[in-house]
């Protein structure tokens, strides 16, 4: 089937729920993708983080194959192979005890919240009811996913305001604001909730003095520290989880993302005195960690393994060539990231659409987030060569963009840098 008739019918078929791009992917390898024209395109973003080791890793492919014809299915009634391998391996790299499997990153996070609340409620001995310990801190600008739990700790109104109400009790700290998270911290909080490395909300990582806070005033007073790793873990910014830049274990911490090399699968892990307040039938889910997606887990973690030196070595490389394009263009307002999660914020969205736009059109897939960062998130398996080529593309198409977008402005705002701790 051709793009036209593709979009033609989904337009008539299907929810309204996306913007999509005019390309219709047919083939991957690497780190590159064809479309139905024929067209390679060098893959930037693959598909939001998800495939770390580029299109058709030889040995995912095989594991697919292999277990494809052994075992899809069984449910979480019987054992399989892999769900207690899988865990040995995150909760190994992790430095946290136990794991629940499930199919996404919104429903990992939910898991994560059920736990808090559960942990709390396990932990209610006065008889008191309700619970006394029931609120849940959230960071501004935060993204945890698309289910009412996952909503309701997000902090963009965005993404709320169409589905309210949301599940109450939770109370928006300004991320990274230390002052901010004392005067709303208090013996009624059951959970601190936080991205390592915020990723919808344009790649900001945490500070260190606001995590170490976090962690110091849950330990304290029993609540739980709830990180969300589902974009920054597993790898991606050169440690198997970003938390672990910053000499801090949290309580709970959820991964997705490239999990399963594209199957869909979730995970939490969280500690042996949190997982004591789960009993059977608490929680649970019919598809969550079945034999294919779990064997091919397995693979994934054996891969990454090998590749958190590159990812640190090419993440620098990357790093330093786009700080080196901030010297050259005004309408670069701040270069962050850690390994391969980088960010290039620019001072419009009309000149970030642009540039993603024209970079597209090029033959180089990245991303525009939070409406002026330019995001990449590249698979773990790029050569310094990718990210030359990407950057010599950002480079002209920043030029080439800078004087049509601002003309329609009055004047430009006034140049915001902001100094980020690298953890
Ligand atoms: C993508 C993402 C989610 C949601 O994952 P889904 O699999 O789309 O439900 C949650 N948290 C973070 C940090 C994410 O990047």
């Amino acid at each position: 089937m051709s793009l036209a008739s593709v979009s033609r019918m989904e337009g008539k078929l299907l929810l309204p729920t996306y913007e999509r791009q005019p390309i219709l992917f047919v083939r991957g390898r690497g780190v590159y993708l064809w479309d139905s024209r024929g067209k390679r395109y060098l893959d930037f973003l693959s598909g939001i983080g998800v495939n770390a080791l580029g299109h058709n890793h030889p040995a995912i492919q095989a594991a697919i194959k292999r277990q494809a014809g052994r075992l899809i299915h069984v449910s979480n009634l019987f054992f399989h192979e892999y769900q207690a391998e899988l865990a040995r391996l995150l909760t190994q790299i992790s430095g946290l005890d136990r794991a629940f499997f499930c199919n996404s990153g919104t429903e990992a996070w939910e898991g994560a919240l059920k736990l808090a609340r559960a942990f709390a409620q396990m932990n209610n001995k006065n008889g008191r009811k309700p619970n006394p310990k029931w609120r849940i801190l959230a960071m501004e600008n935060s993204f945890h996913g698309r289910t009412f739990g996952a909503l309701a700790t997000t902090g963009q109104p965005k993404y709320r305001a169409p589905f309210v109400p949301l599940v109450p009790g939770v109370s928006f700290v300004k991320f990274n604001d230390v002052d901010d998270l004392q005067r709303k911290f208090d013996s009624s909080v059951c959970a601190v909730c936080i991205e390592t490395i915020q990723g919808e909300g344009g790649v900001c990582p945490v500070n260190p003095e606001f995590l170490k806070l976090a962690s110091r005033l849950t330990k304290r007073s029993g609540a739980l520290l709830l990180l969300d790793e589902i974009q920054c873990g597993l790898g991606r910014t050169g440690r198997h989880f970003a938390y672990q830049h910053y000499g801090v274990l949290p309580d709970v911490v959820t991964v997705a993302k490239p999990l399963a090399c594209g199957l869909p699968l979730g995970a939490i892990l969280t500690t042996e005195r949190v997982a004591s307040c789960m009993h059977p039938g608490m929680h649970g889910t019919t598809f969550g960690g079945g034999p294919l997606a779990c064997a091919v887990a397995i693979e994934f973690l054996r891969a990454e393994r090998q590749l958190l030196k590159h990812v640190r070595a090419l993440g620098e490389y990357f790093h330093a060539a786009l700080e080196a394009l901030d010297k050259k263009h005004k309408s670069i307002q701040d270069v962050r990231g850690a390994g391969l999660m980088q960010a290039v914020e620019v001072d419009s969205p009309e000149l970030a659409k642009a540039v993603a736009g024209q970079l597209l059109q090029e033959g180089i897939i990245i991303n525009r987030t939070h409406e002026t960062v330019l995001r990449f998130l590249p698979p773990y398996v790029i050569q310094k060569k990718h990210v030359d080529q990407v950057v010599k593309a950002l480079d002209a198409a920043l030029r080439k963009n800078e004087e049509s977008t601002h003309k329609k402005k009055k004047s430009a705002p006034p140049r915001r840098k902001e100094v980020h701790a690298h953890a």
